[in-house]
């Protein structure tokens, strides 16, 4: 019988796909989660209670708002969106980019992102069977320009994807650079703007010069993960096409609900952001003054450390497991791309939890 099933799995699924591992989310109970940049405080009671008193009014058994058409509203209305502009809602913005994807490629190269930088980019583009080309980044996690602008012209791909600030350095690109990459492209530039909330730093003046530009954010790193909901803004004549590969009901009646109130009351998500953003700085002061951890500035709610292995005893992965018997998760990034050797990923916690993680720290790596 199994022998059967393997038989069938074999003839059946796509090769490879067979030889790719799922996506790895480690157990998390009981431990303080550093490692997947959420929001480390609890939800604001004021939006939780207004969301509570709407759902007797919800009729669950009916398919929610196909169009989501009061949540598409108030975004634009929260957004300022001119004329033209659309906003497409996705469930997450991985699951925009899945739409982009598979509105917008080709068999050919049609991929492009500078590395490392988002993981799910490379990984749906996989799973679409598109072609996918990252350009690596200089040591410094900045952009090589000139490499990136060559390959630009040589593969014109159908859709580049830059993460701004990136996710795992945390570092803003240039924005003249970034200018230049959307010139010399023939296709979409989608710029994903997830920790817009951590950063000074918005493209929205991008979107309305460059009619090839599309920008991504989400909801995801500003407290509301476990909602899963993630927007693209941009011309609405790209948005339409987009939209015609979206599941008619990708956005649950309830998400819809709770993120309308979320928007109504988004100064208190807004706070607690600028509370990160505070956190942070006091983190990057400690984490610089741990000698043998060289730790990189940051416009994110979270941040990469470089250990000097000549200094330090441990490597990156040890360090992760010796922090995880003292109940702290971190990310790992040693192994996932050349630049990444020796890098850890530490997103911001409360303020008891970043001082635990320092403690930690000190008493791990020798
Ligand atoms: C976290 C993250 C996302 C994923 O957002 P979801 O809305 O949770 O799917 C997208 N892009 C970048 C760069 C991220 O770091």
């Amino acid at each position: 019988m199994s022998k059967d099933i393997q038989d069938r799995i074999k003839k059946l699924v796509r090769e490879d796909i067979r030889s790719l591992d799922a996506y790895h989310v480690p157990d998390s109970q009981g431990m303080v989660k550093l490692d997947a940049m959420e929001n480390p405080y609890d939800f604001p009671a004021s939006i939780l209670d207004a969301w509570k008193a709407e759902l007797s009014s919800i009729n669950i058994n009916r398919y929610p708002d196909p169009k989501a058409q009061k949540l598409s509203e108030s975004l634009k209305g929260f957004l300022s969106l001119k004329d033209g502009y659309e906003v497409l809602l996705g469930n997450g913005s991985d699951e925009i980019i899945q739409m982009l994807i598979a509105c917008f490629a080709t068999d050919n190269s049609s991929v492009m992102s500078p590395e490392p930088s988002f993981v799910m980019y490379k990984m749906i583009a996989q799973f679409c069977k598109v072609g996918y080309l990252g350009v690596p980044l200089r040591e410094n996690f900045e952009l090589d320009l000139e490499v990136f602008l060559r390959k630009v012209e040589e593969e014109q791909p159908q859709i580049i994807f830059i993460a701004q600030p990136n996710n795992p350095t945390g570092k803003l690109f240039e924005h003249n650079h970034l200018i230049d990459i959307i010139e010399s492209s023939e296709g979409i530039v989608v710029i994903d703007e997830a920790y817009t909330a951590f950063t000074d730093y918005d493209a929205t003046e991008l979107m309305y010069l460059y009619d090839n530009v599309l920008i991504m954010r989400t909801f995801s790193k500003v407290g509301m993960a476990g909602v899963r909901l993630g927007y693209l803004v941009g011309r609405s004549e790209w948005l339409n096409e987009i939209d015609k590969l979206r599941l008619p009901y990708n956005i649950n009646v309830l998400s819809q609900t709770l993120c309308n109130i979320a928007i109504e009351n988004y100064d208190v998500l807004k706070k607690q952001a600028e509370e990160i953003v505070r956190l942070r700085a006091e983190m990057l002061d400690q984490l610089k003054r741990i000698d043998g951890i060289h730790a990189v500035e940051s416009e994110t709610n979270f941040i990469v450390i470089r250990l000097d292995r000549d200094k330090v005893r441990v490597t990156a992965k040890l360090l992760s497991d010796k922090l995880k018997e003292r109940k702290i998760l971190v990310k790992v990034l040693s192994g996932s791309h050349p630049l990444l050797e020796n890098c850890l990923r530490l997103t911001v916690g409360l303020h008891e939890e970043n001082a635990g993680l320092i403690q930690a720290l000190k008493l791990s790596i020798r």
